[in-house]
């Protein structure tokens, strides 16, 4: 048995199972969601954006970047489907962030990923490495 949640979309409260909404909201955004997709998939529409897509079937912004995000809209087939980069809301197609800001992530930028502690020993030396060079300068 699952949790009694308010719904997020409505604020009923619904029995939290495998779906996030209440299942009004829930039979809404199907039917949104057939809106969309009838609208899409014609040929002449697959290069639309969200917004065209939003302001051509009425279905809000939101929910169609969650289905492209879901990949219930997939990427390869409508290639202009995009949502905001959590970071910097750059549009992107897949995961959560933007290419540049899983770049610079990975860089170590990010104080909430845990660092081993290789990457901590040549950080350490990098800062001391630019300490001397500092130091040189003035
Ligand atoms: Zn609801
Ligand atoms: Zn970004």
């Amino acid at each position: 048995m699952g949790d009694l949640a308010n719904c997020p979309r409505c604020g009923a409260l619904f029995l939290k199972g495998p779906l996030d909404v209440c299942q009004n909201c829930y039979q809404e955004e199907e039917e949104k969601f057939d809106l969309v997709y009838q609208f899409i998939r014609q040929k002449k529409n697959r290069m639309a954006t969200v917004l065209e897509v939003s302001s051509e079937t009425g279905v809000e912004e939101k929910l169609i970047m969650k289905w492209v995000h879901q990949k219930r809209l997939h990427p390869a087939q409508f290639p202009n489907l995009t949502y905001p980069c959590e970071r910097c809301s750059n549009p992107i197609r897949e995961g959560k962030l933007c290419k540049d800001c899983a770049d610079e992530l990975k860089e170590g930028f990010n104080d909430e990923q845990p660092k081993t502690i290789a990457e901590k020993e040549a950080e350490y030396e990098k800062n001391r490495a630019y300490i001397n060079v500092s130091k040189w300068e003035s």
